[in-house]
């Protein structure tokens, strides 16, 4: 059994105090994208109506689809008196308009500051028969969007994963991280092509990125199904994809149920996909088929056919920290260097993970900064500019200001579309982020240099 630990214990004052422009958003926006990773889950936000809006559109702006959630709208009475009516009069209402089978409950700053004890809460609601209410703790001034996720994660599993005595299962549970749909897509067709049988969860595929049909439906066709769900302590092993975003829910399931978690980064980028197939070949005894062999082949290639059009260039990186960590350990194997690698989450592992990489491949001269700002990004960068900004539609401000080009990746992308379809995982999304980055350099560079480079090589 491998240690899912993911990170040291949070230090004290790494609240957002202090921060100008941090490189995160809220907990709670976290868990209520997971929950929508449950088939016919509703999310509801205990607290007052302005947070559950706020997490509502920052998700539905990122993926250009309706995030439903429900809330408890505090007002002033609930803020004295505690949240507790707020929420079993909810819970009652929701199952009777809405029809949910499965209400998915997370806290705010303020029902966090008010102390509601939401499992008891819960104990003495009405729940009908057959359907079922979880909870996570999100109190959102500790943490970020990340820690909100795998909270829920976390919560998902406490509630509903189970075990038999029979022996395990020959299926792998697979934990994806904080990833786009699109992306939980393409994980689940890498593991179907080695031939395991697996269960995703949470699973926002044709829920967050759901199809245009002829009629409105409420809880669209995707999402992990509760059966699958329960049935995930019976699995012979976990893959948790990112150590912020899933290995605690991975190391609860391990010790609840016996199910061998097995931690590794998100699989953006050669090396993190390799190490994802890897883990599946000797964990299930499978071999890797011919194309998988060929899908990687064809980055290879790639990468030998178009090195100089990126190698050598400096690169800012910020977002999320398992988005960050083998997005910066792809960008190493371009032969770009990684120059400003920030993530707004906390958790001193960053700081050394990234330092382990660097110093591996000889790079110098880089700053690496956990809970970090993106306004420190910018002052660095007035100090000594990069070539490219690559992380979520925040750093448009400083692509403006410094002519910068930005590739968006990670979370939130608020002003481009598609991008929630399209992965960057795998060996497919490597292709895919290849091609962004060096389009993108391509198009500020002297044409005349460039055609000088294409027949040196043709
Ligand atoms: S009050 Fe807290 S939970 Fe609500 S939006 Fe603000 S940070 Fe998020």
């Amino acid at each position: 059994m491998l240690d899912c630990t993911p990170k040291e214990p949070v230090p004290e004052g790494s609240h957002t105090i202090g921060k100008i422009n941090p490189v995160k958003t809220c907990q709670p926006i976290g868990a209520m994208y997971a929950a929508l990773g449950i088939h016919r889950c509703l999310p509801h936000s205990h607290g007052s109506q302005g947070c559950c809006s706020y997490h509502r559109m920052a998700l539905s702006r990122h993926f250009h689809d309706p995030a439903m959630a429900s809330t408890s709208s505090f007002t002033e009475g609930a803020s004295v008196f505690g949240g507790a009516a707020n929420l079993k009069t909810s819970i009652k209402n929701v199952f009777q308009i809405y029809d949910p089978d499965i209400i998915a409950v997370h806290t705010t700053c303020l029902s966090e500051t008010i102390g509601d004890d939401i499992p008891a809460i819960i104990k003495q609601s009405e729940i009908p028969e057959g359907k079922y209410v979880i909870h996570c703790n999100t109190p959102s001034y500790d943490g970020s969007h990340v820690t909100g996720f795998s909270n829920m994660c976390k919560g998902i599993v406490n509630y509903l994963a189970e075990a038999d005595d029979a022996p395990k299962k020959e299926q792998v549970n697979i934990f994806p991280g904080y990833v786009n749909p699109g992306d939980m897509r393409e994980i689940q067709r890498i593991v179907t092509e080695m031939g395991i049988k697996s269960i995703m969860y949470p699973d926002t595929t044709n829920v967050m990125d759901s199809p245009m049909m002829k009629k409105y439906e409420m809880y669209p066709m995707g999402g992990a199904k509760i059966e699958d769900i329960k049935d995930s302590g019976n699995s012979k092993m976990t893959i948790a994809l990112g150590a912020w975003s899933s290995a605690e829910a991975a190391a609860i399931l391990q010790s609840k149920c016996k199910v061998q978690g097995v931690p590794l980064k998100i699989p953006i980028g050669v090396k993190a996909t390799d190490e994802m197939i890897m883990a599946l070949k000797d964990g299930f005894d499978v071999e890797v088929p011919l194309s998988l062999e060929i899908e990687r082949g064809q980055v290879i290639d790639t990468l030998l056919d178009i090195h100089f059009q990126y190698e050598g260039k400096k690169v800012a990186v910020y977002g999320d920290p398992d988005i960050v960590i083998p997005l910066t350990e792809l960008l190493i194997t371009m032969g770009m260097i990684p120059k400003y690698i920030i993530t707004g989450t906390n958790g001193k592992k960053f700081e050394q993970t990234i330092n382990s990489m660097l110093e591996e491949a000889g790079i110098e001269g880089s700053k690496i900064k956990a809970e970090g700002d993106l306004f420190d990004l910018h002052q660095w960068i007035k100090e000594e500019s990069v070539d490219l900004l690559i992380g979520n539609s925040h750093g448009k401000y400083i692509a403006r200001a410094e002519d910068i080009p930005l590739v968006r990746v990670g979370f939130p992308v608020y002003d481009r579309a598609v991008h929630p379809l399209m992965p960057i995982t795998g060996y497919r999304g490597c292709l895919r982020l290849i091609e962004m980055i060096s389009n993108t350099l391509l198009d500020r560079r002297d044409h005349d240099a460039l055609d000088q480079d294409y027949e040196l090589i043709l």
